[in-house]
């Protein structure tokens, strides 16, 4: 639609003047091809036609506006509008079904009175121009209303601020309950997806940034700190060639930039940076010139590969976030994995490798919010599912059967499963392309989910599964290229890559030491956790003991050893943690904690959901 949007603005022409001057009754002074601006109150005529952007721009109020613009003030959405451009060309389009439905469901409690509303955002610099354009309405109470519609016009999100300054202390903002609670942003509707699209924090700031005249701008919908409409937007945003972000000018808005940056693509994303706090304090400070003149100079991300010393982050332990092991012997030395790491875990087949790994690297982390990738070369995906939640049910939800030939076959309680799949519903990605398992292949699929779905943990079992595209005399190469992508991923998206790989050919009882990763030696290098798993022999768990019949030296009470050998963020390493194995449920424990731990399923509800986490901001 896109295309054919552009098309008919082509055809259209010059005649969009004509429209747009005749609907506001401007008086035109064919002259110096100028009339009086419909935005704001002149003497002097400023609004002039620039028939190669076919598009007006107004010299008083900096207003810029073309037919597209037009339609939607008209007709209120941008489909609407396109349609209308489509009808007045001649151009046959035909709507999907979805593109046409303009479901407006009054149910925001509304009145007709908008005083105190239009008042106040006057009092902020915003023109009672814009207050209409965006559909400002007002509660019984006087409160502001600002209603969300998606890309269907239907309303999906109704928030409302008092119509006054908000003092410490005071509720910012709130939703209205029995409307849904959609991740949209403000406006979205009336975006033209052919021009470029501004990003704003708030409702307010992104009216300011239409009252200087950029009317292509929409709010995100609770702040920097939520980003839930990323991935609800996603194919949306898409349709945007170029996107500017306009972030407060404060902490949060800087860390929303960086997590913003990657996943939405910084080939398209400029950013706009200034002194003022915000959008709304330039326009008041300033006046709509520099509003106009800020969105102008934004700049796309500084060169790749290149950056200042002094704009690094500083480290700071504190603030540093690490994803927790779920052990809390492995925690005491690595305080957990830090973003922005690649963690390199090796062991033998049978060593347990791939149960810790399903443990320490799936469970772990989604009972930590994050959603996890999973790229599992070895394992049918059926039995990684059930690897995956059985030592999630925990031993007092399974049910040991025998199986044929002695074998033993754990069972999870079939409600149980139900409401454990419910609770990872969509935050477990498996990687299922079987006909390329190249790493080239791997690794996009890693940068989409990271994009889209905001995935921060990868877990890839295991090196020797994933296809290198190399003969057998450059593997090493190619293996050194493969992990330096993946450090450069894990970095560029604030993600923990998990790394398993086999151990070089060697006696199978023996404890592995760093150099024995079978391949490149850079793997370890480039990596910036190493751990190996090591199972605990009979042997070693039998006390030895003397000619005499006396305990020289204990059994080994664990059933594993998990040696943590590089830990580059913390230092410490050269360390070891025993793990007990919980036989019914599969799971590893230590010392410190418990096996029948609960990863968070059993309390799963709605409390989960992204509006709690807004209510818990709008509340700041
Ligand atoms: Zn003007």
């Amino acid at each position: 639609m896109i295309d054919k949007v552009k098309e008919a603005k082509q055809i259209l022409g010059s005649r969009a003047k004509d429209i747009i001057i005749s609907d506001f009754n401007i008086t035109w002074n064919t002259k110096n091809n100028k009339g009086i601006c419909p935005f704001h109150k002149e003497k002097t005529a400023s609004f002039s036609w620039d028939n190669k952007k076919l598009m007006f721009h107004c010299f008083g109020c900096t207003a810029n506006y073309d037919i597209v613009d037009h339609f939607i003030r008209k007709y209120g959405t941008f489909k609407e509008a396109a349609k209308e451009l489509f009808k007045e060309t001649g151009i046959d389009y035909r709507f999907e079904k979805a593109e046409i439905k303009t479901k407006r469901s009054p149910k925001a409690e509304n009145t007709t009175e908008k005083n105190n509303a239009y008042k106040y955002l006057q009092s902020r610099g915003i023109s009672k121009h814009t207050c209409e354009y965006a559909d400002i309405k007002q509660d019984s109470a006087g409160n502001i209303v600002f209603e969300y519609y998606n890309q269907d016009d239907n309303i999906g999100l109704v928030k409302y601020r008092p119509s006054k300054n908000i003092e410490k202390g005071e509720i910012k903002a709130w939703c209205q309950k029995d409307v849904d609670h959609e991740p949209i942003l403000y406006l979205m509707h009336k975006a033209d997806p052919t021009k470029p699209l501004l990003i704003c924090e708030g409702e307010i700031d992104c009216l300011s940034a239409i009252t200087a005249g950029f009317r292509n701008t929409v709010s995100i919908p609770l702040g920097a700190g939520n980003t839930h409409w990323v991935a609800h937007n996603f194919e949306w945003l898409n349709q945007f060639s170029e996107i500017i972000l306009w972030a407060d000018n404060d902490q949060a808005g800087k860390k929303m930039i960086s997590e913003l940056l990657p996943r939405l693509d910084e080939n398209r994303v400029k950013v706009v940076s200034v002194k003022e706090k915000d959008i709304n304090e330039l326009l008041l400070i300033k006046g709509t010139r520099f509003v106009m003149d800020a969105i102008e100079k934004a700049e796309y991300a500084p060169v790749k590969g290149v950056v200042d010393l002094a704009d690094i982050e500083d480290f700071d332990f504190k603030n540093a976030k690490f994803l927790s092991s779920g052990f809390k012997g492995l925690n005491k030395w690595t305080n957990g994995f830090l973003y922005g790491t690649l963690v390199v875990l090796f062991g033998i087949n049978g060593s347990g490798k791939t149960a810790l790994i399903n443990q320490m690297c799936v469970c772990e982390p989604l009972s930590q919010g994050e959603k996890v990738f999973i790229y599992s070369g070895e394992m049918p995906r059926p039995q990684l599912k059930n690897i995956i939640e059985i030592p999630m049910a925990g031993p007092d939800n399974i049910e040991i059967k025998d199986g044929a030939n002695g074998s033993t076959i754990h069972i999870v309680e079939k409600s149980v499963r139900e409401q454990i799949k419910e609770w990872y519903k969509s935050k477990v990605l498996v990687y299922c392309d079987d006909s390329d398992v190249s790493y080239n292949a791997i690794i996009s699929k890693m940068e989409a989910v990271a994009k889209r779905h905001g995935v921060k943990v990868f877990v890839l079992d295991n090196l020797a599964v994933i296809d290198l595209c190399s003969s057998e005399n450059e593997k090493y190469t190619k293996q050194k290229e493969m992990t330096r992508l993946l450090v450069n991923f894990a970095k560029k998206y604030n993600a923990v890559v998990f790394l398993a790989t086999h151990p070089r050919e060697h006696d199978t009882i023996k404890r592995l030491s760093k150099l024995d990763i079978s391949g490149s030696a850079d793997i370890s290098n480039l990596a910036h956790y190493v751990i190996s798993t090591h199972r605990v022999t009979d042997d070693e768990k039998e006390d030895k003991k003397d000619k005499k019949g006396n305990i020289v030296d204990m059994g080994c009470p664990y059933d594993m050893i998990m040696d943590l050998h590089k830990n580059r963020p913390l230092g410490h390493q050269d360390k070891s943690i025993g793990l007990k194995f919980e036989i019914k449920s599969k799971r590893f424990y230590g010392d410190s904690d418990a096996p029948d731990k609960n990863y968070g399923w059993e309390n799963n509800s709605e409390q989960l959901d992204w509006v709690i986490e807004a209510e818990k901001l709008l509340g700041e």
